[in-house]
């Protein structure tokens, strides 16, 4: 356990280091620590030093753990499948991994049969990797703009995944680019759109992504191995 805090520590330096180089402040940049690999006890202690913000990429483990510690803030990052979306609404801070038109659509459906806000990000592809999930960069603009007709989902900015590689600088192209997307749209007033959030970097490339723009990066191992 003690490892975790010296893993938060260094964390910490490393994220004001980063939010220097892009003038910012570390305060700017929020840490989700993804659990998935961890138990409940682990997530605790993790909580006990200062974290606020989980992320699972599965429905069910979200939910377990919830139940367990139903006051911080869970985020799904991974996808998302519709049949799932009945149990996960209303659940979440925020949902990552809003990857396709047909999701949005039950997302929203759900949450007014709930009454209930549901805050996404919309997750990119912009790596034009064929496994990967997301919408493609050319696809955003139709997008927000079709967020209009929502009732109650509500696009609170961006995600992606940079492509595997253990240089943190190959992932910086995507980073940029990313955070290019967001300034092209982020005057325009589109109904149910607030693009805040840029969701980038993980734990091998999170610094390369702070230094690009990241304000909320997604750490498994860097903290908890
Ligand atoms: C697992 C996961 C992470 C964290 O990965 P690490 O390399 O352990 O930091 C971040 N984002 C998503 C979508 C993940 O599935």
């Amino acid at each position: 356990m003690e490892k975790i805090k010296n893993n938060w520590e260094s964390i910490k330096n490393k994220i004001e280091q980063a939010a220097f180089k892009s003038g910012r402040k570390a305060s700017e940049v929020t840490l989700l620590a993804v659990s998935k690999t961890v138990d409940i006890e682990t997530v605790r202690r993790a909580h006990s030093l200062g974290i606020n913000d989980f992320g699972e990429n599965r429905v069910n483990e979200l939910l377990s753990k919830r139940e367990s510690l139903p006051g911080i803030n869970w985020h799904l990052i991974g996808n998302l499948q519709t049949n799932k979306v009945k149990d996960i609404v209303g659940k979440t801070t925020l949902i990552h991994s809003l990857d396709r038109w047909r999701l949005a659509q039950e997302l929203d459906k759900r949450g007014l049969a709930l009454e209930q806000e549901v805050p996404v990000l919309i997750q990119l592809n912009i790596s034009g990797e064929e496994q990967k999930a997301g919408f493609k960069p050319a696809e955003l603009g139709e997008v927000l703009a079709a967020a209009e007709q929502f009732k109650a989902l509500s696009i609170y900015g961006l995600m992606t995944m940079a492509p595997l590689d253990p240089d943190p600088e190959s992932a910086r192209p995507v980073f940029r680019e990313l955070f290019q997307l967001r300034q092209k749209f982020i005057d325009r007033n589109y109904k149910n759109v607030n693009l805040k959030y840029l969701s980038m970097g993980m734990s091998q490339d999170y610094a390369v992504a702070i230094e690009e723009g990241a304000n909320l990066v997604r750490l498994g191992s860097a903290l908890f191995h």
